[in-house]
């Protein structure tokens, strides 16, 4: 059928080669309510002497660390974290060409600005924000709500190295050490000397001088092939294996992982676990405070465990806004001794869930007899009840230190006559009587918490935290599609954390 193009067709004008007499400023073609505006102003507002004092001054003028500084959080503002796309923004996008002042700065000088002018002093810059909503009433300081997410290292899933696979490794070396000595002994007893061998000091030079010592002690004597050919692997691998592993162990400290291409990560188990088979990735704890879903402070930490992070988070909340959030509300993961001793100590109203709290107000936990939470203590004479009424004595009291040097007190009470007691069944599955620990302070912070947790505020705070700061991570890891990050090492993650933490506070002054 042919086609027929009818007459009376009407179209507008339409040619992009338009010169136009007066061109248009770039800030009349942007909304007067676009987000740009808010970076844009808000930036002006800080003080970037942190950042300044890292310029040295001299030769070519380089860009100014304002503009640099809108640009990026700009950039991860609108999901743009490649240094790349934002060089391709700062040509094409009219908000990001009125930021920069058509300055084009290339992806090389971005990241350059990213990862070293920003290093280690983004965070003050980022108080700064924080200060400036407290000034304006976005935010107080009354209450915090402090909650972690693990995000992805920029490192391969299978470069891990482990603690547990460096000690495997360094036994089997100390277990062919026994051998190779054991053998020497049985040819060259005298030759070997009477001073025995330290073999839990399991590093390349004490094993060198082992090996140097029994190659002496065999000189001369008809020795087995085997063993000769075992020497002379042992001299030219265990050295240089043992130097690796002690490199590794200093790299690991406290961490049971690192990963090879970015060692400051930890491998963790995500939450975003696509292939649904609970591979642990490497990757970095952040740490948020919030209030009304504003981010009040972060902090990146290499452990998978948050309890460990509440202290340095707070810590760091200090140092940056100069004082502490009256209340700090979390979930059961922060429960500890060390952490309520710490909010008690700092006048902090911890509103901090424990492990049971909610198991706790179970019925089926408050009527159970047999649990240590419903045996009665008798303070005067520091002793448990069992449910059979019978006295549980104290038998030992010490000191246990965890992981990071905190000593608990703790107590144990042993039941007397469990053998034929009716209850056994339903009561212990131990062998012998049984034996409940307790440890006073920890019971002392819990029922106080318990108390607070219970009031009507405190009900509130906890229906208020699931919408307060887990939202937060909803926004930056769904909306925002941050998964993982782009740098490598501690320091450059967090300036990431910091640049993500301004754009959602900025992006949130917008809306
Ligand atoms: S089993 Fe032992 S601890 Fe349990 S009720 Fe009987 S006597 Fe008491």
């Amino acid at each position: 059928m042919q086609n027929v193009i009818r007459t009376n067709l009407v179209f507008k004008d339409y040619n992009p080669n338009q010169k136009l007499l007066l061109p248009p400023s770039l800030e009349e073609l942007i909304d007067p309510n676009h987000p740009v505006r808010v970076v844009n102003q808000v930036v002006d507002n800080l003080n970037l002497q942190p950042i300044l004092a890292k310029y040295e001054g001299g030769g070519c003028p380089a860009y100014h660390p304002r503009m640099m500084l809108k640009v990026l959080v700009y950039g991860y503002l609108t999901n743009l974290y490649s240094s790349r796309k934002i060089e391709q923004a700062l040509q094409e996008s009219i908000p990001f060409m009125w930021l920069s002042g058509m300055s084009y700065p290339d992806h090389n000088t971005l990241n350059r600005f990213r990862s070293d002018r920003l290093k280690g002093v983004l965070k003050e810059v980022f108080s700064q924000l924080v200060l400036l909503l407290i000034d304006h009433g976005h935010i107080t300081l009354t209450e915090a709500y402090l909650d972690g997410t693990k995000i992805e290292a920029n490192a391969n899933r299978y470069t891990f190295v482990w603690g547990r696979r460096i000690k495997t490794y360094k036994d089997k070396i100390k277990d062919q050490l026994k051998e190779l000595w054991a053998y020497a002994e049985s040819v060259a007893k005298e030759e070997l000397g009477n001073q025995p061998f330290e073999f839990e000091q399991i590093n390349a030079e004490n094993v060198t001088q082992a090996v140097e010592q029994i190659d002496k002690a065999l000189k001369g004597k008809e020795v087995d092939i085997q063993v000769k050919k075992k020497l002379s692997d042992v001299h030219r691998k265990w050295p240089e294996q043992l130097d690796r592993y002690e490199k590794q162990e200093e790299l690991l400290g406290n961490r049971s992982s690192y990963s090879r291409i970015d060692p400051d990560s930890t491998f963790m188990r995500m939450k975003e676990d696509h292939m649904r088979n609970g591979q642990l990735k490497p990757g970095y704890n952040w740490q948020v405070s919030t209030q009304d879903q504003y981010i009040l402070g972060y902090t990146l930490h290499q452990t998978t465990n948050d309890m460990s992070t509440l202290i340095g988070h707070m810590e760091s909340l200090k140092n940056t806004l100069g004082q502490l959030p009256e209340t700090l509300v979390t979930d059961a993961g922060y429960g500890s001794e060390k952490n309520y001793e710490y909010l008690e100590e700092n006048n902090v109203n911890g509103y901090v869930q424990y492990s049971h709290y909610f198991n706790d107000k179970k019925k089926k936990w408050k009527e159970d007899p047999h649990l240590v939470m419903n045996l009665h203590y008798n303070e005067e004479k520091d002793c448990f009840y069992c449910p059979m009424g019978q006295p549980m004595t104290l038998v030992d009291q010490r000191y246990l230190e965890d992981k990071e040097g905190y000593k608990l007190f703790k107590k144990w009470y042993k039941a007397q006559r469990c053998d034929g007691c009716p209850m056994r069944g339903p009561c212990h599955d131990c062998k012998g009587d049984r034996v409940v620990q307790a440890a006073p302070k920890w019971s002392k912070y819990k029922s106080k918490v318990k108390e607070r947790l219970d009031s009507e505020l405190g009900q509130y705070y906890i229906r208020k935290r699931r919408i307060d700061v887990e939202p937060v991570f909803g926004m930056i890891k769904n909306n925002r599609k941050y998964r993982r990050f782009l740098l490598r090492g501690l320091e450059k993650v967090e300036i990431e954390a910091g640049l993500l933490s301004m754009a959602h506070n900025l992006g949130k002054m917008a809306s």
